[in-house]
């Protein structure tokens, strides 16, 4: 997929003082779990800060009014907005970015896909035992 925004594009949509916060959230590796959902283009991401957020961040097009956002913390139910939803698409950029340089996407889904059943295989085996006991 190419990048379709840059990130003024993020500064416009979440302001200044949001994006400015949500760039020092992001170099300080508070974005975890960013998950793509293709079927409803959809992105979702847990960030850390006092508490963990969930964001959820749909239709990303900044050329239009497409793009909705939304998270879980006070400050998003008072302005619509937050350093959390300005970090998740920070992180998203960053991650279109490199990949379409690499175009290594392929092969880390295969790799994903493998860690997924070797986790699901592990949590497995916890199961069965636990069941024994
Ligand atoms: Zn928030």
């Amino acid at each position: 997929m190419k990048i379709n925004f840059t990130l003024e594009d993020i500064r416009d949509f979440c302001g200044d003082t949001f994006y400015e916060r949500g760039q020092s959230y992001y170099n300080s590796g508070r974005v975890s779990e960013l998950i793509f959902d293709a079927e409803i283009n959809r992105y979702r991401a847990w960030v850390k800060g006092s508490k963990a957020y969930h964001v959820e961040i749909f239709n990303i097009n900044f050329t239009g009014n497409d793009t909705e956002a939304y998270c879980t913390c006070p400050a998003y139910e008072s302005y619509g907005c937050c350093k959390h939803v300005a970090a998740t698409l920070i992180a998203i950029f960053k991650q279109k970015r490199s990949k379409s340089v690499s175009k290594k996407s392929k092969n880390d889904k295969h790799k994903y896909n493998q860690m997924d059943h070797l986790i699901s295989s592990i949590t497995g085996m916890e199961q069965s035992r636990r069941n024994r006991t």
